[in-house]
């Protein structure tokens, strides 16, 4: 679907056609998200929140336009919500100053180590939901550590490394029973499906924009209003300040409270037009064609001796880890290169989860609506070819 639309798709490696298969490491971007990037410096370039002149009014409007764009993407409240990042690193870096030593947090045994360290850094306690063994989580035994002295859960909406979707809806109805707030890693999800934050009722969202077909370097962080209010500034500089005097500062609402220093406008900018790009291809189309993908790779895979997937749940976005006999995954990984095919290798930053399961890296093939039944069969070669060499 719509592969034309990227241009780094349309090349070759090692003089085989490229099969990008590593998309949930980074997407590739579409022709109209590097165009509005370039168009933003070749005409409009100036810095933001500061200026009368001409550029910086079409870079302050350009800058607040894809808030409004994000605001919509994730039917948010309130623009005042969106807060523009870095990333989902950031974003949870960010959101892990409502935490205090000691305080309790939930995450999950297949969480990122963006989920993991940004707690332990704040030095909180952390209680982690097992797996079961085809990489859902438990939800008994999430249940079971739902009580007062939880502070937070903070969970990843889809896996990275297990394609896993968690069922973070009634996840979220069960946490507020108790009144705690969940805060969402939709790092993968994003680009996989409508999210609307309103009817999950998250109390706090992240994503990054390189997930979703638009640039490195920008990410959101959504919150509700009442919440966010309530979190101490993350870094302190120009912008976010109300009033500055050497013996005390004071702060500017929401969301630039959160946004110190310049912001990455040409990012924002970026991000819009990937959301647009998105919205334009239709979630109903994305979803048929990934799924379709997926069906037919786990079936391949499937077939070929020696090679185990991990991660089997019900409900899996396009992304398969899987073992080989004998073969390292960065065997595996170098070897399907040579023949075109872009894999990653390793623990995927989810280093927990290959002690869960009991190995120490996996081969994980990531797969987007530009992806094609053809690739998977020139990656399904490759890895006949590891099988003959190991
Ligand atoms: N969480 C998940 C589930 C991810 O897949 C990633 C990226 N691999 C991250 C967090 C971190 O995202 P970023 O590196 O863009 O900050």
């Amino acid at each position: 679907m719509n592969r034309q639309d990227f241009p780094a798709l349309n090349q070759q490696v090692y003089g085989k056609p490229l099969v990008y298969f590593d998309n949930a490491a980074t997407t590739q971007k579409p022709q109209a998200v590097i165009d509005a990037i370039s168009h933003f410096y070749q005409n409009n370039n100036a810095n933001v929140h500061r200026g009368v002149h001409a550029l910086s009014e079409r870079a302050d409007k350009a800058y607040e336009n894809a808030r409004k764009s994000v605001k919509e993407f994730i039917n948010a409240k309130h623009t005042q919500e969106i807060i523009f990042v870095r990333g989902t690193t950031e974003g949870i870096n960010l959101l892990s100053h409502m935490i205090n030593k000691g305080d309790e947090v939930i995450i999950s045994a297949m969480e990122h180590h963006a989920n993991i360290v940004p707690w332990q850094l704040r030095e909180a306690k952390l209680n982690v939901i097992p797996l079961l063994d085809n990489g859902e989580l438990d939800l008994n035994a999430y249940k079971n550590m739902l009580n007062e002295t939880i502070k937070l859960v903070s969970i990843t909406h889809m896996s990275n490394t297990l394609g896993t979707i968690n069922p973070v809806k009634e996840m979220i109805a069960l946490a507020h029973e108790k009144n705690i707030p969940v805060l969402l890693d939709c790092a993968q999800s994003i680009s996989h499906g409508p999210i609307d934050v309103q009817d999950l009722d998250c109390d706090f969202l992240v994503f990054s924009g390189h997930k979703i077909y638009g640039p490195t370097g920008i990410g959101i962080v959504y919150g509700k209003q009442a919440l966010l209010d309530k979190i101490p500034p993350y870094q302190g500089g120009g912008a976010m300040i109300a009033i500055v005097d050497f013996e005390k500062t004071t702060f500017t609402h929401l969301p630039y409270k959160f946004e110190a220093g310049t912001p990455d406008i040409a990012g924002a900018i970026g991000l819009h037009a990937a959301l647009d790009y998105v919205s334009a291809l239709g979630f109903d189309n994305i979803i048929s064609h990934e799924k379709k993908l997926l069906d037919y790779a786990q079936e391949k895979l499937q077939a070929i001796n020696g090679l185990r997937i991990i991660g089997t749940a019900p409900d899996k976005g396009s992304i398969i880890s899987f073992v080989m006999d004998k073969a390292h995954p960065h065997d595996i990984a170098t070897i399907l290169d040579r023949e075109g095919v872009a894999i990653r290798a390793g623990h995927h930053c989810t280093m927990p989860l290959m002690k869960r399961f009991n190995v120490p890296a996996t081969a994980r093939i990531s797969m987007t609506f530009y992806n094609t039944t053809d690739e998977i069969e020139k990656c399904v070669s490759a890895l006949y070819k590891v099988k003959e060499i190991f």
